[in-house]
């Protein structure tokens, strides 16, 4: 299928539009980005056919795109997506006419996992779980690095789930979604920034509330070390029921180092086991394996 072994991939974010042109073993050639066009899902298309343009993309090279929610198998059309003018879309049979080339889309924690299994921190794994602690909170599984679906298309979506063991310290948070307490509303940036809201009355940013952190502020330590507890007691009901060989963490906030520390002996108390072997591992391409990932789609 693939022309000159060569692969593309897209990583369609809400800031950016990235396009990443690799060779068949995942090195890179060539990369081009451009600002997301806000509210226009017209541009958007013109946008990425213009990336592929510029990386001079052979003709029948089929492309791999990452982006945020999923299609419906029911309808076809996005859903989810945070992107709001993707949400409603044939956005794939649409980038299939405009760019006159074979089309695979995929959701972008999808891409990370998949992304991370095939040449990242979880190359020598199996049943690998990635999660996107970021803007949102995503989540994808893949075993010897094949992406699983789901019959809904929404394996993996743990960030959908409502936080275990929340307590009466802990006020109702409305998710986007249309539930309340969705993990995404905890484990985001954003819900670190809301944790920290209550503990300091202050409103700060999730990077500088890890920055004082590490500057021992009391309350920042405070509001850290309970999304430590959340994000263990969330994962705790993920490894139950898939009981993976590795967890990959990617997005801003897997760059606090301590979770890598902090949470495995957590968890070794939460789960149903008298063994705990699951490794936690930092992502390998960072904020490339959105982009990496898609290229693997073909
Ligand atoms: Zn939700």
């Amino acid at each position: 299928m693939r022309e000159n072994n060569l692969r593309i991939g897209i990583d369609l974010g809400g800031t950016k539009i990235e396009a990443l042109l690799t060779d068949s073993a995942g090195n890179e050639i060539r990369r081009a980005r451009v600002k997301t066009p806000p509210n226009s899902y017209s541009n958007i298309l013109e946008s990425i056919a213009d990336l592929l343009s510029d990386l001079s993309v052979p003709p029948d090279l089929p492309v791999g795109i990452g982006m945020p929610g999923s299609v419906s198998p029911l309808t076809g059309h996005i859903r989810n997506a945070n992107t709001t003018s993707l949400n409603g879309r044939p956005f794939q049979a649409d980038l299939e006419k405009n760019l006159g080339r074979p089309v695979r889309l995929a959701n972008d924690a999808n891409c990370f996992t998949l992304s991370e299994s095939k040449d990242g921190a979880a190359k020598n794994f199996s049943l690998v779980f990635g999660i996107i602690l970021g803007t949102g909170v995503g989540g994808g599984i893949s075993v010897n690095s094949n992406l699983i679906e789901g019959v809904n298309a929404i394996s993996g979506e743990w960030g959908h789930n409502r936080m275990p063991n929340l307590t009466s310290r802990d006020s109702e948070r409305k998710c986007y979604c249309g539930r309340t307490n969705c993990v995404e509303t905890w484990l985001s940036g954003p819900g670190l920034s809301r944790t920290y809201e209550t503990i300091s009355k202050k409103k700060l940013p999730a990077e500088d509330i890890v920055k004082f952190f590490y500057k021992g502020d009391e309350r920042a330590v405070e509001a850290v070390s309970r999304y430590f507890d959340q994000l263990a007691d969330a994962l705790s009901g993920v490894i139950n029921i898939l009981d993976p060989d590795v967890i990959v963490i990617g997005g801003g906030l897997s760059n606090i180092d301590e979770i890598y520390n902090e949470i495995p002996g957590r968890l070794e108390r939460l789960i149903f086991s008298d063994y705990f072997e699951t490794k936690i591992l930092k992502a390998e391409h960072g904020d490339s394996s959105g982009v990496r990932g898609a290229s693997w789609l073909w």
